[in-house]
C-alpha cells in the first residue's frame, strides 16, 4: 500500500464517520499481520469494532435525552422487600411488548414503594433497545404545556414528544392541575392513544383521580383513554426508604410505612 492509499484510507474512514474503525486501523493491522488473519476475518473485525461504538455512542445519547433524574435497575430491585409485587408482571413489562403495542403502565401506591425506580428501570430497558424516552415530572409537564398554549405552541409542544415512544410521567396526583394544565394534558394523552405508550407512576388510586383534575369529566375522559390498554401495578407495601430508617432504629418498627 502506497502512503497515498494509506493517507486516503484514513482520510475516507473519518469522511464516513467510521472513528473506530479509523482509530484501531494501524494497531489492528499490525496484530492481524502477525496473527495470519484473513482479509474476511480483519474486515469483520474492524466493522463489528464500528458497529459497537456506534452503537454505545447513541445509547448514551438516548440516556441524555432521556433525562432520568437518577439510574435505576432492575436488577437492582429487590422484589423479596415488595411481595406485593409480581414479579411475573415487571418481566412481562421488560420484554417491552407495551412500548411496540403503544401501551400504557401505570404504577400506583403510597411514597417509597419503588414507582419512580420501576419506571425509571423499565425507560433504561427501553433505551437500550432502540427506543426514544423521556422521563418527567407530572407537574412540571403540565407547567410546560400550559405555557405553551399561551404561547399559541401546544400543537408544536405535544408534535415535539411525539418523538419519544415512550414518555415517563412521574408523580401524577402529588399537586393538583389547574384548568388549562389539565385541558392540555387531555390534548397530550389523546395524541398518544394508541400510538405511543406512557407511563405514569401516581400515589392516588384511579378514583382519586378526578380531584387532580378537579374537572372529573375530564378527569374521567382522560382515564378512558390511559386504561383502553393499560398494565396497572398496584404496589401495596411498605417504603423502602422508611425500611432502611427502622435499621437504623430512627423510627419503631411498628410504625406504619
Ligand atoms: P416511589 O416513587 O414509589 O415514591 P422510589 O421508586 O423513589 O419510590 O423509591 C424510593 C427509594 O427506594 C429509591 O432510592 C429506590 O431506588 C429505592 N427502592 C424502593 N423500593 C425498592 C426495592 N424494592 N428494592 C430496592 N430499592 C428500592
Ligand atoms: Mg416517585
Amino acid at each position: 500500500m502506497s502512503q497515498f492509499e494509506y493517507e486516503r484510507l484514513h482520510h475516507n474512514l473519518k469522511l464516513l464517520d467510521l472513528i473506530t474503525f479509523e482509530s484501531i486501523l494501524d494497531n489492528y493491522l499490525e496484530v492481524a499481520t502477525k496473527e495470519s488473519k484473513s482479509i474476511i476475518e480483519i474486515l469483520d473485525y474492524l466493522v463489528a469494532q464500528e458497529v459497537q461504538s456506534k452503537e454505545a455512542r447513541s445509547f448514551d445519547l438516548r440516556m441524555r435525552l432521556a433525562g432520568f433524574p437518577v439510574q435505576k435497575r432492575l436488577d437492582d430491585f429487590d422484589f423479596n422487600f415488595q411481595p406485593s409485587i409480581d414479579r411475573a408482571s415487571i418481566k412481562e413489562l421488560a420484554s417491552l411488548k407495551f412500548v411496540h403495542n403503544a401501551e400504557n403502565v401505570v404504577f400506583l401506591g403510597p411514597p417509597g414503594v419503588g414507582k419512580t425506580h420501576l419506571a425509571i428501570a423499565l425507560g433504561i430497558e427501553a433505551a437500550k433497545a432502540g427506543f426514544r424516552v423521556n422521563f418527567i415530572n407530572a407537574s412540571i409537564l403540565a407547567e410546560r404545556l400550559a405555557k405553551a398554549e399561551m404561547l399559541k405552541r401546544l400543537e408544536e409542544k405535544i408534535r415535539g414528544l411525539s418523538k419519544f415512544q415512550l414518555l415517563i410521567i412521574d408523580e401524577i396526583g402529588y399537586l393538583p392541575f389547574d384548568e388549562l394544565g389539565a385541558h392540555c394534558f387531555f390534548q397530550l394523552i389523546s395524541r398518544r392513544y394508541e400510538k405511543a405508550s406512557i407511563i405514569f407512576t401516581s400515589n392516588k388510586s384511579y378514583g382519586e383521580w378526578g380531584d387532580i383534575f378537579k374537572d372529573h369529566v375530564i378527569a374521567a375522559a382522560i382515564l378512558d383513554r390511559i386504561l383502553h390498554h393499560c398494565t396497572t401495578i398496584n404496589i401495596k407495601g411498605e417504603s423502602y426508604r422508611l425500611k432502611d430508617r427502622k435499621r437504623q432504629g430512627l423510627i419503631p418498627q411498628s410504625f406504619p410505612g
